[in-house]
């Protein structure tokens, strides 16, 4: 009898598991679970996408020229250095296609995204996670961990799910440290919340060996869209356009990102008011013995006491119609991911939390 195996590594892969968007019997739910703009997106995006219906029957840009070239003129970049994924994951997944195979080796950190060990399994890689300094990139720990298998290195900055982010200087240094054959890949999800920062992009512009993604689905408010980009030296952008699906990205898409990214005005509004909220908001679980380390994105990781304190807790909140993000999977069982959602999702949040530590029980 013949058997269908898989390529090795694929079935290592633990299934993605995304934040809740629902619970029973609760109607009004409050959704802080996937790090998504409370806001939604530009109104200029979504009459983008109105717009596109009528051209749904014509094939999209293979070239993305137009969204590059916006993409280009807002941050000040080299349009021919941008590509384009469905989602920055697409990106992150083609860096391993290309970049990583059978004996090779792909370094990340232990709280950091899921999606670099996925995508190094499924390229047939081996992912190497090191440990942080108390939910901290640790340079001096990725550069012990490189060998001479290693092809790429992973870090998001600011990280997901800690919200902590390195310096300039820190990212500097492990780029200087690195052989010159592995890549660094600096993953920007969460760099617009940061004022003034340009998620690494000049660092990009003086190596040969350092790529920055970025993604449409965090402050730009269109997860649901699935639009990320990379920027990279020429010749990994070469190399990378050439197992890049020609038709990747919808039309719809494609609209919707170039018309998001030319409306800067929104982005700052968004910004601005997330830094404002998620102050508060840690400010106030701080006050009832719930810590946090301080936060870079659009997101508080609240530490419970106890693996037991943090179920509890969760259970409450559901019960309470509040959907936060559980991150025993990033190596942080005690703690609760929490997006930064409307002023008033997150005064139900605090209150919640609030009567919860008051001894409030689900
Ligand atoms: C959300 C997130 C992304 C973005 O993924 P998309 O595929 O662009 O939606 C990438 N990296 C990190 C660390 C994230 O948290």
């Amino acid at each position: 009898m013949t058997q269908i195996e898989c390529q090795p590594g694929i079935m290592d892969i633990k299934l993605y598991v995304g934040g809740k968007s629902s619970v029973s019997g609760v109607e009004n739910i409050i959704k802080v679970s996937s790090n998504e703009n409370p806001l939604g997106p530009s109104p200029a995006a979504k009459e983008a996408v109105r717009a596109s219906a009528e051209t749904l029957h014509r094939y999209p840009s293979t070239d993305h020229a137009a969204l590059r070239q916006a993409i280009a003129e807002v941050h000040g970049l080299d349009a021919d250095r941008i590509i384009c994924g469905v989602g920055s994951d697409e990106v992150i997944t083609f860096l391993c296609q290309a970049f990583a195979g059978p004996g090779t080796e792909v370094l990340y950190t232990e709280h950091g995204f899921g999606m670099y060990k996925i995508s190094a399994l499924a390229a047939g890689a081996t992912p190497v996670e090191v440990p942080e300094n108390t939910r901290v990139t640790d340079v001096d720990a990725l550069l012990a961990g490189v060998t001479d298998r290693t092809r790429l290195v992973f870090i998001a900055n600011p990280n997901n799910p800690t919200g902590t982010m390195i310096s300039e200087a820190e990212v500097t240094r492990l780029a200087d440290g690195l052989p010159p054959n592995v890549i660094l890949v600096l993953d920007g999800a969460y760099a617009e919340y940061v004022q003034g920062f340009d998620g690494h992009a000049s660092l990009v512009e003086a190596r040969q060996n350092v790529v920055m993604t970025r993604t449409f689905s965090k402050i730009y408010g269109m997860g649901g869209m699935r639009v990320g980009w990379g920027y990279a030296p020429q010749a990994i952008i070469d190399v990378l356009n050439r197992i890049r699906g020609p038709f990747n990205l919808s039309g719809t898409a494609l609209a919707a990102a170039a018309a998001a990214v030319r409306d800067q005005a929104y982005v700052e509004a968004c910004r601005a008011e997330n830094a404002r909220l998620r102050t508060w908001l840690a400010g106030e679980l701080a006050r009832v013995g719930v810590p946090s380390d301080t936060a870079q994105a659009n997101f508080i990781l609240a530490r419970l006491g106890s693996v037991e304190e943090a179920d509890l807790c969760d259970a409450y909140l559901q019960s309470q119609g509040i959907l936060i993000r559980r991150v025993s999977g990033y190596n942080l069982p005690k703690a609760l991911r929490i997006t930064v959602g409307t002023e008033a999702e997150c005064r139900a949040v605090a209150e919640a939390i609030a009567a919860f530590k008051a001894g409030a029980r689900a």
